[in-house]
C-alpha cells in the first residue's frame, strides 16, 4: 500500500551489541525466586552499607534491573521505617507510581493501602499509620512539603526516574538539598536513574555538605548496578513511513507472523493512538483468522487497574503479548518476556511557545537517548529486535536531538513559582536550583501569576486568600483560577467544579459503539451545547451526579457514556468539594448558577483570558487574541462543525499535529476578557 517502508523487505538491519551475560528471567517462577534474580539483590549489602554511612547515595541500574520495586523493600527490611516514618519513592508518572505500588505490595503479600500504598493527585491509596513504602509522584511530594516542609514522616526519599528531568524532579532535587542540611542527618536521599549524569548530581549536593552539613557524615556516595543486556538487532525503514500507526500494526503482524516466540511491545505517542492500534490490530487479526493466537494489550494513563495489570501478565501457552505503550514503558516500568519493540520514533511532549506564552502539546521526535533505552527494553532476557519505524539516515540527522531538554528549559514555569511562593522562597531568580531555568520563562510565568490576581503587584508575594489557596489547589494556575472564581465571585460552584472535575480526567466521555454510531450521535447532541465543549462536560457530569448511584453504570450505556471517567471525575469534584470547604468555602459549595450559563463562561474567562481566540474572516481559522498564532478547532471539539462559529473562544489546551489546535472551547463574549484581565490586553 502506500505506506513505503512497511511493504515486505523495507527493513534493513545494522547491529549492535550489548555485554551479553547468561541468566533468563521466567515470568511464571515464584515471587521471592524473581526478587532474587534482579541484578539489585547482588548489590544490596553494599547499597544498605551506602545508605548508612551517606546522606545521598545516587544509584545507576539498567531499567527493570530492581530499582523501583526492590531498593524500598531492603530499606524496609533493614529497618528504616521502624521509627514509624515511611520511605518514599517518588516517581514523574503517576501511572508508573500506582503499578510500582501494586507490585511491591504484590511481592511483600500486602494489601495494597496498608504497608505499601501510593498516593498521586487525586487518588491516595496509602494511611498515615500503617503505610512504610509510599509510592508518589515527585508533584505530590511537593505538595506534601507545603504541610510539612521538613518532610519530617520520612526516613528515606528515593528520587526515581531522575534522568526524566521533570520541572517536579528538579525542583524536589532542590528542596532535598535544603532539608538534608536543615534535618540534621536524619534524613536520606537516594537518587535513581537509568541513566544520568552521576557526577553532576554528585557535584550538587555535595556543595551543600561542604558548606553547612552535619558533620561526621559523608557526602554523596555513588552506586551502579550492572544489569544483564543481550544484543538488540536494529531494523531500520528503507524509506520514511507517512503514517506510523499504520507501520507499527504492520510490523506487528509481520513479527507476529515470522519471528519466533517473545512478546512484542510498541512505543506509541499517546493514548489516542494507543485505542487505535488496538482496535484495528484486533481487526487485522481476526481478518486474518489468527485472533487466538494473539494477545493485545496496552499501557497508558487512564486505564484502570485491571487492564494495566493485563500489559504484565504472561500470555496464555500458544499465544504473542502485544503491548501497545506510551513512554511509560521507556523506563518507568519493565514487562518480562518482550523480545522485540516496533519504536515509532515519536513522543508526545508538551511544549512553551514564547510567542503565544503557552504550552502546547506537540507529537515529536523523540531523542536519540530514548531510542537507545526503547530498543534496549527487547534485550533483557534475550537477544532480541527493535523496528524503528524510521530510517538509519533520519536517526543519524539532526531530526533526532541527543539528549531531551530538561523541562525546566522548555515549560511554563507558572505552577512552579507559584509553588516556590508557597514554599517561602521569595527571590526566583536566587533560588538554588538543580539548573537554572532561562530568565525569560520566569518573567512571563511571574507576569502571568499576576494577570490571574495571584501576586502581589510589588513585592511579587502570593495574594493573601486567592495567591495562597491557588497555590494549594492540586491544579494548573488557569483552571484554578476559574474554580476559586467559580466559587467565590460567579456563585456557580457546582458548576465550576464539575468543569475542573471533567477537564482534570480528560478525555472524551462520550463512547462511540461500532454499528450504533448513530444512536450513540444522538444521545451526545442531548448533551451538547452551543456554549461549547466545557459546557457539554459539565452538562454530562451534572446529569450523572442527578442520576441515582445505583443506577448510574446503566445510565451511562443507556446515553453512551464512559461510566469509569464519569465516576473518577465525580470522585474528583467531591474531592475538590472538600479543599475549598477546608479553606471556609462551605456556604458557597453548594451554589449553582441553573441555565444562566454566562455565569459558567464568565467565570472560565476569569481563568483562561491568556488563551482566547477570535475568529478569522474565513470563519474557520482563529487568531490568539494576544501574540496572534493562528489556530484551529480540534475535530474532537463540538464547534468543529458548528457554522457559524462562535466570534470569540476560550480553550483549554492547544496542541500541534499538522496544525495548531484548541481542544476544550468556550464560546465567550469579548467584553469579559478585558473585565477579567483588564492589563492583560491592555498590554498589546
Ligand atoms: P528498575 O526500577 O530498575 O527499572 P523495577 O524495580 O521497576 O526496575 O523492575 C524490576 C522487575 O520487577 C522487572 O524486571 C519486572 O520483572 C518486575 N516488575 C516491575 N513492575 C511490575 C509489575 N507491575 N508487574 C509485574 N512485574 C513487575
Amino acid at each position: 500500500g502506500a505506506i513505503a517502508g512497511a511493504s515486505d523487505g523495507a527493513f534493513i538491519r545494522s547491529y549492535y551489541g550489548y555485554e551479553n551475560q547468561a541468566g533468563a528471567l521466567g515470568s511464571r517462577e515464584p515471587i521471592e525466586e524473581q526478587r532474587r534474580r534482579l541484578p539489585a539483590f547482588g548489590h544490596r549489602a553494599q547499597l544498605l552499607y551506602a545508605i548508612e554511612t551517606h546522606p545521598v547515595v545516587i544509584v545507576i541500574g539498567e531499567p527493570g534491573s530492581g530499582k523501583s520495586t526492590q531498593l524500598p523493600q531492603y530499606l524496609y527490611e533493614a529497618g528504616w521505617a521502624a521509627n514509624g516514618k515511611a520511605i518514599g519513592c517518588t516517581q514523574p508518572r503517576r501511572i508508573a507510581a500506582a503499578m510500582l505500588a501494586q507490585r511491591v505490595s504484590q511481592e511483600m503479600g500486602v494489601e495494597i493501602g496498608t504497608t505499601v500504598g501510593y498516593s498521586v493527585r487525586f487518588s491516595d491509596a496509602c494511611s498515615p499509620e500503617t503505610t512504610r513504602i509510599k509510592y508518589l509522584t515527585d508533584g505530590t511530594l511537593i505538595r506534601e512539603c507545603l504541610a510539612d516542609p521538613l518532610l519530617s514522616a520520612y526516613s528515606v526519599v528515593m528520587v526515581d526516574e531522575a534522568q526524566d528531568r521533570t520541572i517536579a524532579t528538579d525542583m524536589l532535587l532542590a528542596l532535598l538539598k535544603k532539608i538534608l542540611c536543615r534535618r540534621k542527618g536524619d534524613l536520606r536521599v537516594v537518587i535513581s536513574s537509568a541513566s544520568l549524569d552521576a557526577e553532576r548530581f554528585k557535584t550538587y549536593f555535595d556543595a551543600c555538605y561542604s558548606a553547612d552539613g552535619p558533620p561526621g557524615t559523608g557526602s554523596v556516595a555513588i552506586l551502579s548496578i550492572s544489569g544483564r543486556q543481550f544484543p538488540v538487532d536494529s531494523h531500520y525503514l528503507t524509506k520514511p513511513c507517512e503514517n506510523y500507526l499504520v507501520a507499527s500494526i504492520e510490523a506487528v503482524m509481520k513479527i507476529h507472523a515470522r519471528e519466533p516466540a517473545g512478546d512484542i511491545l510498541v512505543f506509541l505517542p499517546g493514548k489516542d493512538d494507543i485505542g487505535q492500534a488496538v482496535a484495528e490490530t484486533h481487526e487485522h487479526a481476526r481478518r486474518e483468522n489468527r485472533l487466538d493466537t494473539l494477545m493485545i494489550t496496552s499501557l497508558s494513563a487512564g486505564l484502570s487497574t485491571d487492564e494495566q495489570r493485563r500489559a504484565f501478565d504472561p500470555a496464555p501457552p500458544g499465544q504473542r503479548k502485544v503491548v501497545y505503550s506510551t513512554n511509560v514503558a521507556e523506563t518507568s516500568v519493565t514487562i518480562d518476556g518482550v523480545v522485540y519493540v516496533v519504536d515509532c520514533g515519536f513522543v508526545k511532549q508538551r511544549v512553551f511557545d514564547p510567542a503565544s506564552g503557552l504550552d502546547h502539546l506537540v507529537t515529536r521526535a523523540i531523542s536519540k537517548s530514548s531510542a537507545v533505552q526503547r530498543a534496549g527494553r527487547a534485550g533483557r532476557t534475550q537477544p532480541g529486535k527493535v523496528y524503528r519505524l524510521y530510517t538509519s539516515e533520519a536517526f543519524s540527522s539532526g531530526l533526532f536531538a541527543r539528549h531531551d531538554v530538561p523541562e525546566i528549559c522548555r515549560l511554563s514555569l507558572a505552577p512552579m513559582a507559584m509553588t516556590l511562593k508557597a514554599l517561602g522562597v521569595d527571590n526566583l531568580v536566587r533560588f538554588d536550583y538543580f539548573q537554572s531555568p532561562p530568565p525569560e520563562l520566569l518573567s512571563q510565568a511571574l507576569e502571568h501569576l499576576a494577570s490571574l490576581g495571584a501576586l502581589e503587584p510589588q513585592s511579587t508575594a502570593l495574594t493573601p486568600g486567592f495567591g495562597l489557596y491557588l497555590a494549594e489547589l492540586p491544579l494548573d494556575s488557569m483552571l484554578g483560577a476559574c474554580l476559586l472564581n467559580g466559587v467565590a465571585k460567579y456563585k456557580c460552584a457546582r458548576e465550576a467544579i464539575a468543569a475542573v472535575a471533567m477537564l482534570a480526567v480528560g478525555g472524551d466521555p462520550f463512547v462511540m459503539p461500532n454499528g450504533q454510531c448513530s444512536e450513540a450521535g444522538a444521545d451526545k447532541r442531548d448533551f451538547m451545547v452551543v456554549e461549547g465543549d466545557v459546557l457539554t462536560l459539565v452538562n454530562v457530569l451534572i446529569a450523572y451526579q442527578e442520576t441515582p448511584a445505583r443506577v448510574r453504570s446503566q445510565w451511562c450505556d443507556l446515553h453512551f457514556l464512559n461510566s469509569r471517567m464519569l465516576d473518577q471525575a465525580d470522585r474528583i469534584s467531591r474531592q475538590l468539594g472538600g479543599l475549598l470547604a477546608k479553606m471556609g468555602y462551605l456556604r458557597e459549595l453548594c451554589l449553582s448558577c441553573g441555565r444562566d450559563f454566562t455565569r459558567l463562561q464568565r467565570c472560565l474567562v476569569s481563568g483562561l483570558f491568556a488563551n482566547a481566540a477570535r475568529l478569522e474572516a474565513d470563519g474557520t481559522s482563529y487568531r490568539l487574541v494576544r501574540g496572534g498564532s493562528v489556530m484551529w478547532v480540534h475535530p474532537s471539539s463540538v464547534l468543529f462543525q458548528a457554522t457559524p462559529k462562535p466570534v470569540f473562544v476560550v480553550f483549554v489546551e492547544a496542541m500541534q499535529t499538522t496544525k495548531l489546535y484548541m481542544r476544550s472551547l468556550t464560546a465567550i463574549d469579548p467584553n469579559w476578557l478585558t473585565e477579567a484581565a483588564p492589563h492583560y490586553f491592555s498590554a498589546e
